[in-house]
């Protein structure tokens, strides 16, 4: 197995075991392992549960099973607890971004989290995700953290996700009734029969168990994104991922699924703009492999929106020459069109994006004449 951009999957039994505050006695080899990928080169983003077991003594409370307005105030409490249970496990920055389903779908959010993970990443920052608690009511819940996983590895283009918990992957059958179960190494597709064997592995503190742990891979595996469930409270299952090792079930990728990605990109996804570029952004472009720059732009036509996708033309061609998701909304790319990307924060008073359409969320048109193509 290999991987250089990994979303890790850390579930509150890791975090919390007791359920009552956190703890350091799983997250210490989680944090060396995350700390031995970053020497090797490798990028890792976290996503952690644990906030509301984090909080939880801190809150009267007088059920095992609270309200959910008294669970989001655990949560409040607990995601400082837990930031800082983790923090001092890393000598590198930590940081923090809290997010819901809602945001995911908004097309101007989706891109301001995929922003930040790309930066923050590039400054060797860990990333910490969690879902934003105070604010997920159900519809725009994610619900559990395996699910917001698979959705945080889709939208930081991550080419594995492993979810770690206290079970060891997917057994052919319970593992608690049949101590003899026969762990599953691989699979290579998921359906029925898979959720079947999954079974109900929940414990008192984890929100998902099983299920959502399949979910999340089938989302991934769709994706082109490498799966693994491993047992994050064993240190070597961290020893044979460092030796290229599989540990736990291993979910296969989809092949084809990263071309599948621009190939929705060219024929699915409808344009509502377009842009005209100069002679050199139009080298750049298709000679260069490069992202387009606003500099590169001497005309903006039609209404769109950040996360829309845009048309590209070459000033002199009537065909497009490539297509790709605008970083910027119509009005402010008009305004900042031949602009130097040093002076975008001059004209609309902040800089979301030096690029107005980063290159892995673009496409060349193949049937384009006189350009080389990808
Ligand atoms: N956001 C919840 C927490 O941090 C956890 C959700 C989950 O474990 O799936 O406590």
């Amino acid at each position: 197995m290999k991987f250089n951009r990994v979303v890790i999957k850390v579930g509150s039994a890791l975090v919390s075991p007791d359920a009552q505050g956190c703890s350091g006695k799983y997250i210490l080899a989680i944090a060396r392992f995350i700390t031995q990928c970053q020497q090797a080169g490798k990028e890792v983003i976290l996503v952690s549960s644990g906030s509301v077991a984090a909080g939880r003594g801190l809150i009267a409370h007088g059920s095992p099973n609270p309200s959910i307005p008294t669970k989001q105030a655990m949560a409040a409490v607990g995601q400082m607890k837990m930031m800082a249970n983790w923090q001092r496990f890393f000598d590198v920055p930590c940081s923090q971004l809290l997010i819901t389903h809602g945001d995911l779908k908004d097309r101007q959010r989706y891109i301001s989290i995929k922003n930040t993970l790309r930066i923050l990443l590039a400054n060797g920052v860990i990333p910490i995700v969690n879902e934003n608690d105070t604010v997920a009511t159900d519809e725009l819940k994610v619900g559990d953290n395996d699910n917001l996983a698979a959705l945080v590895a889709l939208v930081s283009e991550a080419d594995s996700l492993f979810i770690l918990s206290d079970v060891d992957g997917v057994f052919e059958e319970d593992p608690r009734l049949n101590p003899h179960a026969k762990l599953i190494p691989t699979i290579a597709k998921i359906d029925q029969s898979i959720y079947a064997m999954a079974g109900a592995t929940n414990n008192h503190i984890a929100t998902g168990g099983m299920k959502t742990k399949i979910q999340a891979a089938e989302k991934a595996v769709e994706n082109g994104i490498e799966t693994y469930i491993l047992n994050g409270s064993r240190g070597e299952v961290f020893e044979k991922l460092l030796h290229g090792e599989n540990p736990g079930t291993h979910f296969v990728a989809q092949q084809g699924a990263v071309r599948a990605r621009k190939h929705w990109l060219k024929h699915t996804l409808k344009s509502n703009g377009k842009v005209l570029l100069d002679a050199g952004a139009v080298n750049a472009l298709t000679k260069k492999g490069a992202s387009l720059l606003p500099s590169g732009i001497i005309e903006v036509h039609g209404d769109f929106t950040a996360g829309d996708c845009i048309d590209i033309y070459d000033g002199k061609h009537e065909q497009p020459i490539a297509k790709g998701i605008s970083q910027y909304n119509c009005r402010d790319l008009a305004r900042i069109q031949g602009t130097k990307s040093d002076g975008i924060t001059a004209l609309l008073g902040c800089c979301p994006s030096k690029v107005a359409i980063h290159r892995d969320d673009m496409v060349v048109l193949a049937n384009t004449k006189n350009y080389s193509t990808e």
